[in-house]
């Protein structure tokens, strides 16, 4: 895609203009060069067969290359050991033009870009020549392993120095291109020491081996592959290290980096930007009602849509941005060296690129995405940039989805207020953060279980379980309570059909959901309910309604309507709160409801100090309730002397902490088994 390559050259690298890069990358390529200037053909030939199995070694190794990568790394290669023997015997030069062809031969079979092998072979170079320099002063002498030389035990102590130097020489020049910055060289340095200098020691370990095995007799030589298989098994255990490493730091759906990975790729994006304002883009993309796809066409096919779109976004990204899978449909992008007029055409170059739509599944589905942007500012870290994307996101998803929208502090302090923050309930929802607890209703007489109250809590990441009271004024407010309330219905009648099914006892057992104003009035409560119940298979019987009295009070003639179609369908209807609302007798006589719920402020009352103001009151209310043939359950009741009240002055089903509080679902069954009468 031409696109893909778009706002930045792929082949060269700033850091190419870093001091560390052309002072390795000069002086390296210059020792190469002359290497082959001061190589004779004729000492070539003395070297002979040996040298000639070492650089067939060094091939065979090299095609299948030994790449050790971290989240920031260069390969440890297995021909090092060869080269350094090679360094032991016959000096520098050989060494040098054998270590420089098998760079560029395992760099040509990587397919790295001009830049990174420039880099590293000078690089390698340069560290190659520091380790001789090593030798070279303490005057280990080339080919002290031949055994008319002879090799001392000092200038064994010096190899292993020479090791050491190769070996940090090179991390430095590494660490030194990643950043210029001092801190971060260091960061870098101490980053990759431990990793690599096992590994590598563990490959020069078996150099002063190859050297004496190349010429200890005229055919000795011969016996060089098989010291390949020691190293191949560093090879191996340390493939299988990365590829652990690999699992721990990729989504295994997708293959692409995982939120642990993303996170670092932007901390390092941001330590390259050198924290400059503006400089790295983080995207936050969610993919449009990807649910749909999922219940519609499986799972399988869900799956299958979600590796189409990894790969449509991996061609639209730049080189070296990191697209990551940061959780079910949602996927962050993170760009670095972004330029002002960027922030607008990467994004919607993103959202572009998912137009066509996807064939590959059994039917060809189009796919949209909602896109949260933010830019880094001085104080930006990782954690920040990804939630003001994706708080953005959740903006663009309100706006309508199929939007990129760009984070602003305003959202921020927005989404800080997340209980008045439709935002926030809506991601909620999106993300399964609802919960319904259940509190039992019970026979007064027996103290057995008839029913369930379904209470919804919030169990919010942040904040713990929320009451219903936190947040369920808010949705009401901004409408969500419409989704959140077909939620709510959806899991109560489930859950109440698995109680009824898989528990003998509880083939009785009805369960009540309460319903705000905004959603009994809302177009498609009646269809949902009756599809509900026939998909489910309860019977409407064992549904209850609950709407408060002040809802009910809003638009009477509409009220009514609705109602009474519910009723058609078989649900029973309470009113909840009952006393509350200031309603009159009148008013309720045109309700077509079936239940009154007396509010738990009147039931606090009874048997103690407010008895004398609430006992007429509930009492009033129980009387009128029979007199229009309606059930009573008091609400609230915490203590003996309040149920004693409301037994005598006539209630028959009540609920409270009395019983018990609402229970999370998964303690309902055995509440169940030991509150509800068998038949
Ligand atoms: P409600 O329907 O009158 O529910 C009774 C509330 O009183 C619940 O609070 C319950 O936990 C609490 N409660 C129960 N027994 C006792 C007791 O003995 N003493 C005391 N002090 N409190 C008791 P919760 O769950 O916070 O619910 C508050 C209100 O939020 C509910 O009042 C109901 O109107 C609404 N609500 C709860 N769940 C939903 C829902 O799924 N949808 C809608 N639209 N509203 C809901
Ligand atoms: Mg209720
Ligand atoms: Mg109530």
């Amino acid at each position: 895609m031409a696109s893909a390559t778009q706002g930045r050259p792929s082949l060269w690298r700033p850091s190419m203009f870093s001091v560390t890069w052309q002072a390795s990358t000069w002086l390296g390529w210059a020792i190469v060069v002359l290497s082959v200037v001061r190589l004779s053909p004729e000492a070539l030939q003395a070297m002979g067969e040996p040298l000639l199995m070492i650089a067939a070694v060094i091939v065979i190794s090299e095609l299948r290359p030994i790449v050790m990568t971290r989240l920031i790394g260069n390969p440890v290669s297995i021909s090092l050991a060869f080269v350094f023997a090679t360094m032991y015997l016959w000096g520098l030069y050989p060494a040098v033009l054998l270590y420089a062809g098998s760079v560029l031969l395992s760099e040509f079979i990587q397919r790295k870009p001009p830049w990174k092998f420039l880099f590293n072979v000078g690089q390698y170079t340069c560290s190659m020549a520091a380790a001789w320099a090593v030798l070279h002063l303490a005057g280990v002498q080339p080919s002290p392993f031949d055994p008319h030389a002879g090799l001392s035990a000092s200038d064994l102590w010096w190899i292993v120095t020479s090791w050491i130097v190769y070996h940090l020489v090179n991390l430095a020049l590494v660490a030194g291109l990643a950043e210029d910055g001092e801190s971060t060289w260091w960061e870098d340095f101490s980053d990759q020491f431990w990793f690599y200098t096992f590994a590598t020691l563990a490959v020069l370990a078996l150099s002063p081996l190859i050297a004496i095995v190349a010429v200890a007799t005229p055919y000795s030589w011969t016996l060089l592959p098989l010291l390949l298989l020691p190293l191949l098994a560093v090879q191996k255990t340390a493939e299988m290290s990365r590829k652990q490493e690999h699992q721990a730091l990729h989504d295994p759906l997708t293959g692409l980096p995982n939120r642990l990975l993303l996170t670092d790729r932007i901390e390092q994006a941001l330590v390259r930007s050198g924290r400059t304002e503006g400089s790295v883009l983080v995207m936050f993309l969610d993919l449009d009602l990807f649910k749909v796809v999922n219940d519609s066409l499986g799972h399988h096919a869900g799956d299958a849509l979600l590796i189409d779109v990894a790969r449509r976004l991996q061609s639209a990204v730049r080189p070296g941005d990191t697209l990551a899978r940061f959780g079910g449909d949602e996927f962050v992008i993170v760009c670095d060296g972004i330029a002002a007029d960027e922030v607008t055409t990467v994004p919607e170059r993103i959202s572009a690129s998912l137009m066509q739509p996807f064939a590959s599944l059994e039917r060809e589905v189009t796919v949209s995405a909602s896109i949260g942007v933010a830019l880094a500012t001085d104080t930006s870290d990782a954690q920040t940039l990804i939630r003001d994307a994706d708080v953005a996101m959740y903006r663009a998803k309100e706006r309508g989805r199929n939007q990129v929208v760009l984070f602003h502090q305003v959202m921020h302090q927005e989404a800080d207020e997340r209980l008045q923050d439709s935002v926030g309930l809506r991601r909620a929802l999106d993300r399964d953060e609802f919960r319904l607890h259940y509190q039992p209703v019970v026979e007064v007489a027996t103290g057995q279980t008839i029913g369930m109250e379904a209470m919804i809590r919030w169990q919010d990441p942040h904040r713990g379980l929320l009451d219903a009271g936190t947040f369920i004024p808010a949705a009401e407010e901004t409408g969500l309570i419409v989704p959140i309330g077909y939620w709510v219905i959806d899991t109560a009648i489930a859950q109440v059909q698995s109680w009824r099914t898989k528990i003998p006892q509880a083939s009785h057992l009805w369960v009540a959901v309460n319903i705000s104003s905004r959603q009994l009035l809302a177009p498609g409560l009646v269809d949902h309910l009756g599809r509900t119940l026939q998909e489910t298979g309860v019977p409407a019987s064992a549904v209850h309604l609950e709407i408060t009295e002040s809802a009910l009070m809003s638009d009477l003639s509409a009220v009514v309507e609705r109602l009474a179609a519910l009723r058609s369908l078989g649900l029973r209807l309470a009113i909840d709160d009952f006393g509350t609302g200031y309603s009159s007798l009148a008013y309720l006589k045109r309700l077509p409801v079936t239940t009154v719920k007396i509010d738990r402020s009147f039931v606090n009352g009874l048997g103690g100090a407010e008895d004398a103001f609430d006992r007429p009151i509930v009492d009033a209310i129980i009387k009128m309730a029979q007199s229009l043939h309606l059930d009573v359950v008091a609400e609230g009741v915490e203590t003996r002397e309040q149920l004693v009240t409301l037994q005598a002055l006539g209630t028959r089903a009540a609920q409270g902490f009395l019983w018990s509080p609402p229970l999370p679902e998964q303690e309902v069954p055995d509440w169940i088994t030991a509150h509800v009468p068998a038949l």
